[in-house]
């Protein structure tokens, strides 16, 4: 569903309609535009696909938010323009099932749009557990977080809760229940905390207790946010995409941090903390240079020599089974055997045949390009075991370059 960023913008106003598709194309969409209720019933009868559509409560064919219902039955989903948003207008829209409404009253209201869609197309690819002794809740939460494009799996108590995020590839969110047998939501978000931070895993935590000291309980306890049952269904909206935009900013930092920017490889710094985790014995580590890449840099220029950087590092990321390569600095790169020595070995002269048999294409020109290996294993030190990686790399330099010294 990621790939697909088609929008359907339904509005009888000119000006709207452009200035929404606008803010759409900015943001990489595809806007889908249609005046009335009319039109973009014949266009869904050809069954589109669509990530989600915008549309005007009152059209001229339409003029009592028909055209929501439509849509909502054609099974898309709806986000709502409306310049009225009186109460009872909000909970008959919400009753509905749409996404969310969004205020036609001015460009602030209209900014939210862009996030909002961003946010559905993030939570495609995330994964919330639902925790609940209440089969009924459980099936409310799950419905609202499903309307959200997210995944949903369920369990009945923190225990269940535990089992179920053992077997779940990858779980991004807990919304969790306190009063349930065996396991309480305050114990299960403690028993998280022990291995998950606040960044890997949001939790939020839900009660219909009236106690006040619950609240800073499940706070102190590592819960990312709390809510009362009752809950209004737009404030858990709010908070669930408050947490998960969080979540998605410290990847995005992390990211930032710890890969190159040129090659997308991990970068040094990435490479010492993971070593600093995994700690010796290492069984082998391998030295990458570019031969004589200041003459790639004088002859295609900088931005020729960036280029194959680039090329070199979607190579290195594809030549290794278990093992990790990282950008050292410059055109010089590491990677670090986790797996088979052997296997690591042929690996490493793979890649080196495969780039001396490269053809890299810059503007037109084509470039070729060797490189020269030196790889020390056994009981060292990391510095030790680096140290004679280099040595071996100058004395594979030396050797006539294009070779690998073991
Ligand atoms: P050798 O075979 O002995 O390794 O020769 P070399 O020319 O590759 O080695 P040297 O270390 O003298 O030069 C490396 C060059 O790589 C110099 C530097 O300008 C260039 N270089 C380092 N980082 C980058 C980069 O990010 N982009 C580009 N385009 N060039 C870079
Ligand atoms: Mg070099
Ligand atoms: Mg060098």
């Amino acid at each position: 569903m990621t790939n697909n960023l088609k929008v359907l913008v339904v509005d009888d106003s000119p000006t709207f309609q452009s200035y929404v598709s606008a803010l759409l194309i900015d943001a990489g969409f595809e806007p889908i535009v249609f005046g009335t209720l009319a039109e973009t019933m014949a266009y869904l009868e050809s069954e589109p696909s669509l990530i989600c559509s915008v549309l005007d409560y009152c059209l001229p064919d339409a003029p009592k938010g028909e055209v929501i219902d439509s849509v909502l039955q054609s099974g898309y989903r709806a986000i709502v323009l409306t310049g009225n948003a009186d109460k009872n207008l909000r909970e008959e829209l919400l009753k509905k099932g749409i996404v969310d409404y969004i205020l036609k009253d001015s460009a602030v209201s209209l900014a939210f749009l862009v996030p909002l869609l961003n946010r559905l197309v993030q939570n495609t690819n995330k994964t919330a557990l639902v925790v609940d002794d209440s089969p009924v809740i459980t099936q409310y939460l799950t419905e609202l977080l499903e309307r959200q494009y997210l995944n949903v799996v369920t369990a009945s108590n923190g225990l269940e809760a535990l089992e179920v995020l053992e077997n779940t590839w990858e779980v991004n969110l807990v919304i969790t229940d306190n009063d349930m047998p065996l396991m309480n939501g305050l114990e299960l978000t403690q028993h998280l905390r022990l291995n998950k931070t606040r960044d890997e895993l949001a939790i939020i935590g839900l009660s219909a207790s009236n106690n006040p000291d619950l609240i800073p309980q499940f706070l102190k306890a590592g819960a990312n946010d709390y809510l009362n049952k009752p809950f209004n269904q737009e404030e858990l909206y709010c908070r669930i995409h408050a947490v998960l935009d969080m979540q998605d900013a410290s990847e995005q930092l992390y990211f930032l941090a710890n890969r190159d920017d040129l090659t997308g490889l991990w970068n040094r710094r990435y490479f010492f903390n993971f070593t600093d985790q995994n700690p010796a014995p290492f069984k082998s580590i391998a030295m990458i240079d570019i031969d004589h890449f200041k003459m790639i840099n004088e002859q295609f220029g900088h931005n020729g020599g960036d280029h194959a950087l680039k090329s070199i590092g979607q190579m290195l990321n594809t030549a290794f089974s278990s093992a990790l390569p990282a950008r050292f600095g410059g055109e010089e790169f590491v990677v670090l055997c986790t797996g088979n020595s052997d296997v690591f070995n042929a690996e490493l002269e793979a890649f080196r045949n495969e780039l001396e048999n490269t053809t890299i294409h810059y503007e037109g020109q084509p470039m070729r390009l060797t490189t020269s290996i030196g790889v020390a294993s056994g009981e060292q030190s990391l510095p030790q075991l680096l140290k004679s990686a280099d040595d071996k790399l100058y004395a594979a330099k030396n050797n006539g370059r294009n070779n690998i010294i073991y």
